[in-house]
């Protein structure tokens, strides 16, 4: 079947012009295989319906859905590692199509492996199979602990042999789609500024105020500025809560809507470690787990920089000061989610964060991260399950004492939820490395994806348990 009644195709990257990117086509690549169509996040945009020859045909060989002008390779510049780099844009990906979802919010197909674009400097265009796997499991696993994340739609297999120096080569090939709520990158406003180009950034500013916050009043740039800084510190938070470290903040991968997306060198911690760093070429430790908000705040100061060029210096410092105590808020909000215990005022909200931090410090190595929140989920509630069960001698001493009075003084938030079979499992899902590179190894060894269809089968069951996005 083609695309059920649902889809809703709505272009509008195009009203900005033919400044802002590239026609690009799509390589020819000697197989399509598919390996993942992840039906339901293509349910919430009406692509559901498609047989698997016609989702092969426009996620593989990127036949353009209807409605949709065909592929462009979207123009941005960033600071690497704080440094600016001009040379960059798509260049191994695409904007394949926009659509809106079933909340009403403008959504992008975007590819990753696609092939070669005008942005592709010395670079192949592809992506390795792992790469791809890869970003399907941080994805998934974000979903479920309620991160504001770009999901991964596709994945389709495409049969060339990869050299990468950092992955045994040659290695497989495949090209990722993914549903995302904008590509519209702090480094898109930095090349327009770059440029000496105010008449961009003013067109930037309204396409992604009115498309993607549209409480924001038209022409009122610091306004926009500030919904962008609250998104950030939303999803930065996120990320803490769910112990995860993104890896490469560079500018080019931080979006408009604070919504996390291009994962590559991710991980996530397997317990307290502020200087836990994802990236093998991140040497400094730059973006180290802890060291993420001050990079997302590091890079909102270079966005608006690039909007100085159309509003005055101090509301937009204003703006920009307020990511401090939005982040704070929005850490309490998200260790209360993630606890599932509801808020009882700022005063007690912090003392719980700090307990839980404290005690996750103390905990070291033999307290994993995710562990914490599975053993205490909806506070008092699990206390017998959590002093009975596999870490019960762990739950002991001053520090968790200090927990576990703040954390009791907060009332049980939804705590029916405890009654999912998942708690009665002695262990959480977690998403750390080992697990990782042997799901990927059953796939490398002897094609088998059972480990990884097993893992996304059980990631789904315990985000709907979890249930953080209801918050
Ligand atoms: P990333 O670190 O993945 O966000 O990529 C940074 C820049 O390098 C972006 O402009 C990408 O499009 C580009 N890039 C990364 N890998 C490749 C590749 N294999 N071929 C061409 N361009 C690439
Ligand atoms: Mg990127």
């Amino acid at each position: 079947m083609p695309t059920s009644a649902a889809y809703q195709p709505e272009p509008r990257f195009a009203d900005l012009g033919d400044e802002y990117g590239d026609p690009a086509r799509p390589a020819d690549f000697p197989a399509a295989l598919l390996r993942r169509r992840n039906d339901r996040a293509a349910a919430t945009v009406g692509l559901e319906t498609l047989t698997d020859a016609e989702w092969t045909a426009h996620f593989g060989r990127f036949e353009p859905l209807p409605g949709q002008p065909g592929p462009i390779a979207m123009r941005y510049h960033g600071h690497q590692f704080r440094t600016y780099n001009p040379d960059l844009g798509d260049g191994r990906g695409f904007l394949a199509a926009q659509m809106r979802d079933d909340r009403g919010r403008l959504l992008d197909l975007g590819t990753k492996g696609s092939g070669q674009t005008p942005w592709s400097r010395a670079g192949d265009g592809r992506l390795t199979l792992k790469g791809g796997v890869r970003e399907i499991l941080a994805a998934e696993m974000l979903e479920t602990l309620g991160v504001p994340t770009s999901r991964a739609f596709s994945l389709i297999e495409t049969g060339e042999a990869l050299q990468r120096g950092d992955e045994p080569s040659p290695t497989r090939s495949a090209v990722l789609v993914r549903l995302s709520h904008s590509h519209i990158r702090f480094g898109t406003f930095q090349r327009a500024a770059y440029l000496g180009r105010k008449d961009m950034v003013e067109a930037l500013v309204e396409h992604a105020r009115s498309l993607y916050h549209p409480d924001v009043a038209a022409g009122d740039v610091p306004g926009f500025l500030r919904a962008v800084v609250e998104a950030s510190a939303r999803l930065n938070a996120s990320w803490i809560a769910a112990g995860f470290v993104h890896g490469v903040l560079n500018t080019d991968n931080l979006n408009v809507t604070g919504e996390s997306f291009d994962y590559g060198p991710w991980r996530f911690l397997p317990s307290y470690e502020p200087g836990f760093t994802a990236a093998y070429f991140d040497h400094s430790g730059l973006y180290a787990f802890a060291r993420q908000p001050e990079a997302v705040f590091w890079a909102l100061t270079q966005l608006g920089g690039a909007l100085k060029l159309v509003a005055d210096a101090e509301p937009l410092t204003e703006a920009l000061n307020a990511f401090g105590p939005a982040y704070i808020q929005e850490l309490r909000a998200a260790f209360l989610a993630r606890l599932g215990v509801l808020s009882l005022g700022e005063a007690a909200d912090q003392r719980l964060l700090d307990a839980t931090l404290a005690l996750l410090r103390e905990g070291g190595e033999a307290l994993r991260w995710e562990p914490l929140f599975f053993d205490w989920f909806c506070g008092f509630a699990s206390s017998a399950r959590a002093l009975g069960g596999p870490r019960g001698k762990l739950w002991q001493g001053e520090t968790f004492d200090a927990f576990r009075f703040a954390l009791f003084e907060h009332a049980p938030n939804r705590p029916e939820r405890l009654e999912h079979p998942m708690f009665a499992r002695p262990e959480p899902e977690e998403m750390l490395i080992d697990e990782v590179e042997a799901i990927w190894a059953a796939i490398e060894a002897d094609d088998d994806w059972g480990p990884f269809e097993a893992k996304l089968h059980r990631l789904r069951e315990s985000g709907e348990t979890w249930a953080l996005n209801a918050r």
